[in-house]
């Protein structure tokens, strides 16, 4: 089968033959249709300092995706060759204290499919069957290849209680964006999301942020004041990993705020702990998505009119995969797909 791998110690990817994997009792094989392209996919094809610490060479990478069941392990029950699904691509021990206890998302040994197993940027892709969601009808084949990012949004999004609220989200990537759907869906009373890239304040907007703010050039405090705001937000959605980002959040969050971060930044970073402490803000670290409650909840949404199409920005066949990383690379996007069905 076709895949794309990271072949070479070295920037780039490389469309190449490679087995199709083999099913384990527990497994299932899946024919991918359309897969997303994440962060770390463009870290990955970068070959940062991260990737070259973390990703076995060579290896197929890809961890967002949508298809159909094509084969289905000894063991596995609940799923048939022909079920579209997409799927969890942490894949959590099972052993350890919070697995066992039914608190996935806190596994201490998680594995992620395509950075340290092989993963869906093949043309079939092998997961346990556990890790399987079942997509329902009204979701097309486009928004269930990024649920996995979605489910990110919605993990940190609904952390906490929202409605009515005035939530602040720095960073409007395709995370940033969803994050700002989802909080107006819910029925948060302004959404303000601030980003430095002009061509993600249109994202933003589009998708429901009340107010898109770019940091470079308008001061917060007076688009807070011009939204009738006195004593800061509510809730804060750290989605940039950026620590300027993170540090105008403290200091905009309201006296008993509530901060949910998703951001990774790139190393240590110092912030002003006195306006954790006496203001005290509420902090939550977030990885990942609940395992499944976080998926429940996304279809559930997507279902009753949360509606995150616009966040695709572009489209490509896999043949063209290179096209794809590079319009990522500019940051001149929302989410990009690529189609593996077409030829
Ligand atoms: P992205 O890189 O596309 O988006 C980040 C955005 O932040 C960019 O648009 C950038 O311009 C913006 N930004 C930079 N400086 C800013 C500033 N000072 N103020 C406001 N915005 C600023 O990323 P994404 O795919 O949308 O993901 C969002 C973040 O979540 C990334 O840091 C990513 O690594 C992280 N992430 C975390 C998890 C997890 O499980 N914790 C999972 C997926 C992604
Ligand atoms: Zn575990």
């Amino acid at each position: 089968m076709r895949a794309l791998v990271k072949a070479k110690r070295e920037p780039g990817l490389w469309l190449e033959d490679v087995p199709v994997p083999k099913v384990g009792h527990n497994d299932v094989l899946v024919k991918v249709l359309k897969t997303g392209i994440c962060g770390t996919d463009i870290h990955i094809y970068n070959w940062d300092e991260w990737s070259q610490r973390t990703i076995g060479v060579p290896m197929h990478i890809g961890h967002e995706f949508v298809g159909l069941v094509a084969e289905v392990g000894s063991e596995v029950t609940g799923f048939k060759p022909g079920d579209r699904v997409s799927g969890e691509g942490h894949i959590t021990c099972g052993n350890c204290r919070n697995c066992r206890a039914g608190k996935r998302h806190l596994c201490r040994a998680t594995q992620g499919l395509g950075v340290n197993r092989p993963g869906c940027f093949a043309e079939y892709v092998t997961i346990p069957a556990f890790n399987l969601f079942r997509v329902p009808e009204e979701i097309s084949d486009e928004v269930a290849s990024f649920l996995d990012p979605l489910g990110n949004a919605v993990h940190t999004a609904l952390s906490f209680d929202l409605v009515g609220e005035d939530v602040l989200i720095t960073g409007a990537g395709p995370i940033g964006v969803m994050g700002a759907a989802i909080a107006a869906h819910v029925g948060a009373r302004n959404v303000v999301v601030t980003d430095v890239n002009e061509c993600r304040h249109e994202l933003a907007k589009k998708l429901g942020a009340t107010r898109v703010v770019n940091v470079a050039t308008e001061p917060l405090d007076e688009v807070m004041r011009q939204l009738g705001m006195t004593e800061g937000f509510d809730v804060g959605l750290e989605m940039s990993g950026n620590g300027g980002a993170f540090k105008q959040m403290l200091k905009s969050m309201i006296h008993g705020g509530r901060v949910a971060l998703l951001g990774i930044p790139n190393g240590e970073l110092a912030i002003d702990w006195n306006q954790v402490i006496f203001k005290g803000l509420l902090l939550k670290g977030i990885y990942g998505r609940e395992m499944f409650e976080t998926w429940y909840k996304m279809a559930a949404m997507l279902r009753s009119g949360l509606d995150i199409a616009a966040v695709v920005t572009h489209r490509y066949p896999i043949s063209d995969f290179k096209a794809a990383f590079e319009v990522m690379r500019t940051g001149q996007s929302g989410k990009v797909i690529l189609d593996w069905s077409a030829n």
